[in-house]
């Protein structure tokens, strides 16, 4: 069969890729569409160390074609979103609703695949850039056929990263503020998350001004292209000012209840601490080179106590996020079908890489086989 397949320095489509049968804990799927997230180019470019040969893409949905003996809950046929987070169920996290802190759940690496006859590693227990894969049952999560596959495959990573981050990792809440630094597929999802949730003031902040009118649709009310001079954190004092006059300096200044870092740079993050009002969060959602440090002052939080937190994939409880947001999308309260700015086959993923390396895509989606 067809896959994505990363050689440990770049990557291309092979049609030698199998996939092995599922334990009697896994089941197999035939992916029909996979968004094309930034973790998979992290891989190409070394953000990401991982080994090689790998199945790229961990962004999909499919059908269910194949189950082991011990699954229940999906059965041949059913249409699912599939998750990254493989994790155990058994241990202390997941059962405080923390599946995101379990240990099982991190990198996960094997190698179900063969590439020409050879083992070939997944990609973040997922590997859904190919016609076929086989993950743990509690990967996948049972939808309305009704759903549109090419639109659901975003839930799994970029939705479920950027509403999560909101609903999971803040009290985000009526009447509250936030920014949000990069309009992108996982920024748009912040946005809309905290439209939901009642925020009075969303700031989007970009460097490319052609994301505006997207940023405002899925719910910023205001917009702030960054680059070269452009002083964000003052940009946001301006707009939100203390109300106490006498309260000057950078302790007073004013600013938003809550600040996303979707890029993944330590210089933005630290501007997201920085915007704060007193008592504020900065959340790092974006994800940085493995060894990237962030310069913040103490005082940021034995003065005023602001809050530095991050999310790993929006903390996300996949097994009740990934229905609630399909419920929230069809009372049309979350977009989805607008995050998909294209279509590719499987074989044109380089033009939907130029494209979003361009800034054109909030989600490039990859055809995989037929619906
Ligand atoms: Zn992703
Ligand atoms: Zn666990």
């Amino acid at each position: 069969m067809k896959g994505l397949v990363y050689d440990g320095s770049k990557a291309a489509i092979r049609d030698d890729v199998e996939v092995r049968a599922p334990g009697p804990t896994e089941v197999k799927v035939r992916i029909v569409s996979a968004g094309l997230c930034h973790s998979d180019l992290s891989v190409l470019d070394g953000t990401i160390p991982w080994p090689a040969p790998a199945v790229l893409g961990h962004e999909g949905a499919g059908v269910v074609a194949e189950v082991g003996e011990a699954v229940q809950h999906v059965a041949p046929g059913d249409h699912v979103v599939l998750h990254t987070l493989a994790y155990c169920g058994a241990c202390k996290w997941c059962n405080i609703g923390r599946p995101a802190w379990c240990r099982k759940s991190i990198a996960n690496a094997s190698q179900p695949f063969t590439v020409a006859g050879e083992p070939a590693w997944n990609f973040a227990a997922a590997s859904f850039f190919t016609e076929y894969t086989v993950v743990r049952g509690i990967q996948c999560v049972k939808i309305d056929p009704a759903i549109d596959l090419s639109v659901a495959c975003l839930i799994g990573c970029g939705v479920l990263t950027g509403i999560g981050s909101v609903w999971n990792r803040t009290n985000l809440g009526q009447g509250d503020t936030c920014a949000v630094f990069g309009v992108g597929g996982v920024g748009l999802n912040v946005i809309q998350a905290a439209k939901v949730r009642g925020a009075r003031r969303i700031f989007a902040i970009d460097t490319i001004a052609d994301k505006e009118p997207a940023a405002r649709s899925f719910g910023a009310t205001d917009f702030i292209l960054a680059g070269p001079g452009v002083d964000v954190v003052q940009r946001i004092r301006a707009e939100l000012p203390t109300e106490i006059e006498n309260v000057v300096g950078s302790f007073g200044e004013g600013g938003v209840d809550y600040a996303f870092d979707c890029v993944g740079h330590p210089d933005i993050l630290n501007s997201a601490l920085e915007m704060l009002d007193w008592g504020g969060t900065a959340v790092a959602v974006g994800v940085p080179a493995p060894t990237a440090t962030v310069p913040a002052r103490v005082t940021n939080f034995t003065h005023v106590e602001r809050t530095l937190t991050g999310s790993r994939a929006g903390s996300h409880r996949p097994h009740w996020d990934i229905p609630l947001i399909v419920d929230a999308y069809r009372r049309g309260l979350i977009k989805l079908d607008e995050l998909v700015s294209a279509r590719y086959p499987l074989e044109d993923w380089e033009t939907a890489v130029h494209d979003l390396h361009d800034g054109k895509l909030a989600r490039g989606v990859l055809t995989v086989s037929a619906a």
